[in-house]
Order: structure tokens, then sequence, then C-alpha cells
């Protein structure tokens, strides 16, 4: 398809830098435009709306209550922006179009963050690789680029300070050429965040390492540890985030909705302009029409299905990547510190990242087809395994292995491309198909600037009147606001957990400090509502032995954060199911008790909600996982 073919439109701001047009049929590369700084200020109503994000007390509408503002959204009576998709970018695309003064309706066909969302590295990163290839490539576009994404790095972590923070991570060298050469890469990492530096980068000798980072082998493939360099990148809870967006941008006014489910464009018959969408409640099987003036298409790697909705001859905007991530105890690697190891004896990137107190490591993407539950396959979680065993002195074990999950990433590319090394990790914005914004691409940590680009082209799109200009750079996400890293200490010292015992019997808890600080990372300062609920409603036990995770969450997700199954709370809310699938497995009757009384769930619905809580528990292959050994890994 040629670019002229295409009615892709140039939907770049006044800001927007560069725009690359490519051979994939004229889809816009852009590079994100420059947020405009509202300071904390601005007009009454961005006021109102600040303070009602941060009251500690607002509650969200309810699921009924958001579905009843989609089906009034009439011809006559549309909203201005419905969003299909609710990942990273559909939930920042609501949240910044709400903040704007815009009415918002948003559709998720499972749950929030249920697709490639909760299945990243949760970094939020620059690219210390693109780094590198915008330096050997002098390629000022991949530079910009990095240059940007270190800028939002810095914001995300600052909007949503309890579910973020910096994390080192060590780069081990084994010959002195490493040394200066991952030394001076990583000062010049420093340098282009500028003013954005997490902390500075430093070498450590390979003593110094070792105490650091006691698992890390003295020496890898035959060759002695020379010493490591250390720089910063940011780490996050990524579902809790994209959770935390939907609430907010719930509370800004958008009717979020989940388990809704895009099965049709409505058209205008004269233009054929798209007016809205047939959505089908899953929960209920219910269908019902949905009017608004832009419709975004924040679908993911899902979005050339949606466009394909529209016009069946829509060429694919996306190359699908999938990658996949193995948990390991904790003992791997130290609470506080990462290891990445840039390049393996055959090229590809490993690391392994300390994360909500077991250790995270996985590899470079490789190519992959578009499926909605992606499952790892057993070579990718051995190639991880005997990655990361060159340069540890722990023995690798596949038994080791809590939990494993594949993710796919929606590169948008030039089909022409040979490799996903090649592709470039821009946002594509395009409007091809009139009524319908396509927006995929990029990464988690860019997915606010990347909202704001499509929530500018959905304007231009609907001649829309927003009240103001876009806020999000600065607008702390709920839970956030007033939040300090001391936190946890209030819950500790004012809060006990309240127990049942199996008499029946309410018996005190102690809030202890690992539960406290678990609280007050995954909640914020709404972490002492959870609190109230574990000390006044007797849920004050753990769902699973050796994790934090509290009885009252269940009922406190179910009544505040859309949680409507069993599967979104082991997946999306808790992270049970990505830590630890057999602890998921033994928190799930308990689980489905408390929601089955928060929303009245019969015998039936309850014994569904344990099949399918099961099914999706065997796609991180738990089972298997306990069983399997291959001889090399005991
Ligand atoms: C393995 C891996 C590791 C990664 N690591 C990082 C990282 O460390 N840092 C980083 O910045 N980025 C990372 N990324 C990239 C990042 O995760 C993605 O760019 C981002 O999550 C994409 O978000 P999204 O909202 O566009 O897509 P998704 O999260 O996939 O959301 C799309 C949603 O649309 C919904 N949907 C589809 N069709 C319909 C329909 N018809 N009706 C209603 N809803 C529908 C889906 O259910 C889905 O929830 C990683 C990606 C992968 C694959």
């Amino acid at each position: 398809m040629s670019a002229a073919a295409t009615r892709l439109r140039r939907l770049a701001t006044a800001a927007t830098a560069a725009v690359a047009v490519t051979a994939c049929g004229g889809a816009i590369l852009l590079t994100p435009s420059v947020a405009s700084n509202d300071p904390a200020g601005g007009s009454a109503t961005i006021q109102s709306v600040r303070r009602t994000i941060n009251n500690p007390s607002a509650v969200v509408p309810s699921r009924t209550v958001q579905e009843s503002s989609l089906i009034s959204a009439t011809s006559a009576n549309p909203v201005d922006i419905l969003v299909v998709g609710g990942g990273a970018t559909g939930c920042g695309v609501a949240l910044d179009a709400a903040t704007r003064g815009l009415r918002v309706g948003l559709v998720e066909r499972e749950d929030f963050s249920s697709g490639t969302s909760s299945r990243s590295t949760k970094l939020i990163h620059g690219g210390v690789r693109y780094l590198e290839k915008a330096l050997f490539n002098l390629d000022r576009g991949q530079l910009k680029l990095v240059f940007h994404a270190l800028e939002e790095r810095k914001q995300v972590i600052e909007n949503a300070p309890h579910l973020c923070h910096a994390l080192p991570c060590m780069t081990p060298c084994f010959n002195w050429f490493e040394v200066v050469y991952y030394w001076m890469g990583l000062k010049m990492y420093d340098l282009v965040a500028g003013r954005h530096l997490l902390h500075l980068s430093r070498y450590y000798s390979a003593q110094e390492s070792v105490e650091l980072f006691p698992t890390l082998a003295r020496k890898g493939n035959d060759k002695s540890l020379r010493g490591t360099v250390v720089y910063y990148d940011g780490q996050m809870n990524d579902s809790r985030l994209n959770v935390g967006l939907a609430c907010t941008a719930a509370l800004a006014g958008a009717a979020v909705l989940n388990h809704a489910e895009v099965v049709s464009f409505l058209k205008d018959e004269d233009t054929q302009r798209i007016i809205g969408a047939r959505i089908r409640d899953n929960l209920s099987g219910q269908e019902f029409d949905t009017y608004a003036k832009v419709v975004v298409n924040a679908a993911g790697p899902f979005c050339d299905s949606l466009r394909k909705m529209a016009n069946k001859d829509a060429q694919p905007m996306i190359c699908p990547s999938s990658g996949v991530h193995i948990i390991l105890p904790d003992y791997y690697s130290p609470e506080g510190m990462g290891l990445i190891v840039p390049k393996t004896k055959d090229g590809r990137v490993v690391f392994m990242l300390p994360w909500l107190g077991r250790t995270v490591a996985g590899t470079t993407d490789s190519n992959a087809s578009i499926t909605p539950l992606p499952e790892p396959h057993e070579d990718e979680i051995q190639f991880i395994l005997d990655a990361i065993c060159d340069y540890l002195n722990v023995k690798v074990r596949r038994s080791d292995v809590l939990s494993a999950w594949s993710g796919i990433r929606p590169l948008a590319v030039d089909p022409n491309a040979k490799n996903t090394e090649s592709i470039s990790r821009d946002h594509v914005v395009s409007e091809d198909y009139p009524g319908l914004v396509t927006i995929t691409g990029g990464k988690w940590t860019t997915y606010r600037s990347m909202a704001e680009d499509a929530v500018n082209a959905a304007i231009k799109s609907g001649k829309l009147s927003p009240g103001n200009e876009c806020i999000t750079s600065n607008l702390r996400l709920i839970g956030g606001d007033g939040w300090e890293p001391s936190f946890f200490t209030v819950l500790a010292q004012q809060y006990v957990r309240m127990k049942k015992s199996y008499g029946g019997k309410v018996v005190p808890g102690l809030m202890d400090t690992a539960a406290a600080k678990h609280l007050s990372h995954a909640y914020g300062t709404l972490a002492e509502r959870v609190a109230t609920i574990a000390q006044n409603e007797a849920l004050g036990k753990r769902l699973a032995h050796g994790y934090p995770c509290l009885e009252a969450e269940v009922a406190y997700c179910a009544r505040n954060e859309y949680c409507e199954s069993a599967v979104d709370f082991i997946a999306r809310r808790s992270r049970l199911a990505f830590l630890d699938t057999d602890a998921a497995g033994r928190a799930l009757p308990r689980i489905i008790q408390i929601l089955s009384t928060e929303h009245n769930w019969d015998r039936s619905r309850q014994k569904e909600e344990m099949k399918k809580a099961k099914e999706f528990l065997e796609t991180f292959k738990s089972s298997k996982n306990a069983q399997f050994h291959d001889g090399k890994h005991q």
C-alpha cells in the first residue's frame, strides 16, 4: 500500500517534532510532543478535579453507574471520546481527556491491564540500548526518543510515587574494555537524563560488587569479574499503576467499564464516519450501543482487528513480538539491586530484577503471533535459566521457577523491516478511517505523552472543545498525593489486623512491617481504607503463606477498583498469579468467598470463577514448573 493510497492524516501537534512516513502504508511515527506545562494550578474546574482525585475518601462510581452512562450516550447526546482498550495507553487517554473537561467513555473487553500492560518487565526507562544505537548510528531521532523517555520516566515516578521507585541496576564487566565502555555509556545516559536524572551511575570493584550482589559470580564464561557499573532506572507495579489510571480517570468523570467489548462500529450512513460502537458486556452478555464524536483505538496488539472492523481492507500496523519473564525466589537477587547483562554469549540481553519480594528474570523479545492469552514456552524459560546461570554463583534450578508469563509488544512498524531489533520503539497516531483515531506502539514509560498526542488528534478529528490544555504531566494518581515512603509506619502503629479463627472467634493480630509496607506501596494513602476494613470487618488474615497480601484487599478492590472476577484479583489487583502460581491457587477459595459476598455470587458463579481462575493459572505454568526436571537444572 503506498503512502498516497492511505488516508492517514498528520495529526502531530505544533510541538511535535520529526515526522517520518513509514513504508508500512504511511503510518506516522511521531516523536512525542512536549507536555504542556500546567503547573499545579489552572482553572477552578481543574482544581476541583484535582481535589476529587486527591480526596482520600472519594469513591469511584459503581460499574452499573458507569455502564448506564455509556448506554445514555445516544446519537443525540454522544460522549466526546470513546476509548477502546483499558491498558496503559487507553486508560492514559481516558484520564487525559477527562481532565481536559471532555466527556469520555472507555471499554475494556477483559480487565484493565489484562493485556500487555500487566506483562511488562516493570521498568520505567529511557532505553540504554537505544542510546547505544543512537550514538553508534548518529541517529538524532533515537536520541530524542531516549531523551523524551527519560523525561517521562521522572514524571511517571512523581505522579505515582507509591507504585514506582528508582532501581539501581548492575552491569557486570569481565574485561577492562567493558568497564570503560559501560562506564562511558552509562555516564552518557546520566548526561542525556540531565535534570531528570534519578541518581548518578558509578563503577564498583569486583569485591564491592559481590558485597552488593552476593549471588553474582566472580567468574563468567571463564573470565574474571573486573567490576560492575551501576546505573538507575525506574521500576513499577505495572497493573496496579494501570488500575490506578482507570480509577483516577473514573474520579475525573470518565465512564470506564471493564469486561465490555467492542463487537462492531456504528457508522453514519451518509458520511460513513464512525459515530460509536456496539458493546457487549462480557459479564452479563447484554449488548448496547454507545455513541461518540470520536473513537480512540487503544487496543494494543489488537488494534489491527479494530481497524479491520472499520475497514476490512486496512493494512496491518502491528508487528507483534513477545517476551517471557520468570519469577524466582528472593534469594536470587538482593532486595534493592538489579542485574542487567547487555550481551550474553549469543548476543541477547538478560536481566534479573528484584520485584515485590521476589526476582523477575527475562530476556529480549522474539517474533510472535497475536493471541489473547499468550503462554511462555518451555524453551524460552530454559533460555532464561541458562543465560542467568553464567552470571550467578547460586544453583539455578528449574523447580525454583514460581511463575512464568508471556506478553505481546504492540510494535508499530514498517512490515518490510527484518527484525524487531531494528524497529523503532516510537509510537504511532493515525486516523486511517474517519472518526477512528488509532494510538499504538511506544512503551509503558511513555504512556502519558502517547495519550496526550492521541487526545490532541481526537480533538482535531471531532472538532471537540476541551475546557483546558493537557494537565497530566503534573497530576498525581489516586493514592499518590501526600504519600511518603514512611507512610507504612502510620499503618503499623495505628491499625490492627482482626482475624477470624476457624472457630469463628475474632482475634487481633499485629499490622506487621511487611503487611504495612505492602499496603502502603500498593494503595498509597488509600491503604488506610484497606487497613480499616482489615480492622473493622475482621478481614486481616493473609491470603497466602509467605505473601503480605490481606483478605481486606479483596473486599476493597471489589468496592473501589472494579475487581469483578477472581482472575482480576489474582492477576491485576494483587500480583499473586505473577509472583507464585501455587500460592495464588491456594488463596483462590478464600478470594472467591469474599468476592461472592461483595458481588452476591451464587454457587454456580463461584464454581465458574474457580474453573476460570485455575485455567488462567495454567497459562503461567504453575504445576509443570514444580515438577519439571531436565537433568541440567536441579
Ligand atoms: C515482554 C514485554 C516487556 C515490556 N517491558 C516494558 C518495560 O519494562 N517498560 C516499558 O516502558 N514498556 C515495556 N513494554 C511495553 C509496554 O508493556 C507496552 O507498550 C504497553 O503495555 C502497551 O499498552 P497498551 O495499552 O497499548 O496495550 P495493552 O496493555 O495490550 O492494552 C490493550 C487492551 O485492549 C483490549 N482490547 C482489545 N480488543 C478490544 C475490544 N474489541 N474491545 C475492548 N477492549 C479491547 C485488550 O483486552 C487490552 O487490555 C514491554 C512489553 C512486553 C511485551
